[in-house]
């Protein structure tokens, strides 16, 4: 199963010098989907994860599936905003703009074993705030995983060697 082959390459958008990824082609295609979604569950099939965190919007889709296939519960970090309880706020910057994520302060327990999901890791500014956000929570954020890696722009080590979350992917593209 070639997963590079179901992703989509969409060049300038959403401005100038981007080459968006979109996996909107990956979660179409039966088979692709379904074979991203066991390859992310499968190293942790028996690691105790308590919760699945799925970063907004395409970490939604990958996390609610993965949440599924690991007997978790599944916790939203989400834009500003947007949820309507207690929440605890962060602010971060994107490889195109700044954004705030935000979590219900209630969302898990204390030592909760964590597993963090989203589409793909660039610069690793989205990732770097979820675990922010999480720990402020008390989840133990034991992985992220990420259906695709740019390894160019370095988010991935940063997420390893300063917030010391293992991180695993499935595809690497080169590149921005
Ligand atoms: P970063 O914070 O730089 O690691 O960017 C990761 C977030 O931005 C993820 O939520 C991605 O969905 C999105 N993103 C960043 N770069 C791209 C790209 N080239 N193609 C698609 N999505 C991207």
């Amino acid at each position: 199963m070639n997963l590079i082959q179901a992703i989509r390459t969409i060049p300038d958008y959403p401005k100038k010098g981007i080459m968006f990824r979109d996996i909107t082609t990956l979660l179409g295609d039966a088979e692709a989907f379904r074979h991203a979604v066991d390859a992310m569950v499968d190293p942790f099939r028996n690691a105790g994860i308590t919760k699945v965190a799925g970063i907004e919007a395409r970490g939604f889709i990958l996390g609610g599936a993965i949440a599924h296939q690991l007997k978790a519960g599944f916790v939203p970090l989400r834009k500003r905003g947007k949820l309507p309880g207690e929440t605890y706020t962060v602010e971060y910057a994107l490889e195109y703009g700044v954004d705030a994520m935000e979590m219900h302060r209630d969302a898990l327990i204390e030592g909760e074993r964590t597993m963090m999901i989203d589409d793909l890791i660039a610069t690793g500014g989205t990732a770097l705030a979820a675990v922010d956000l999480l720990r402020r929570a008390g989840a133990e954020v034991v992985a992220a995983s990420f259906v695709i890696d740019l390894p160019d722009l370095g988010g991935a080590k940063k997420l390893e060697q300063e917030a010391k979350v293992p991180v695993s992917t499935l595809v690497t593209f080169s590149g921005h």
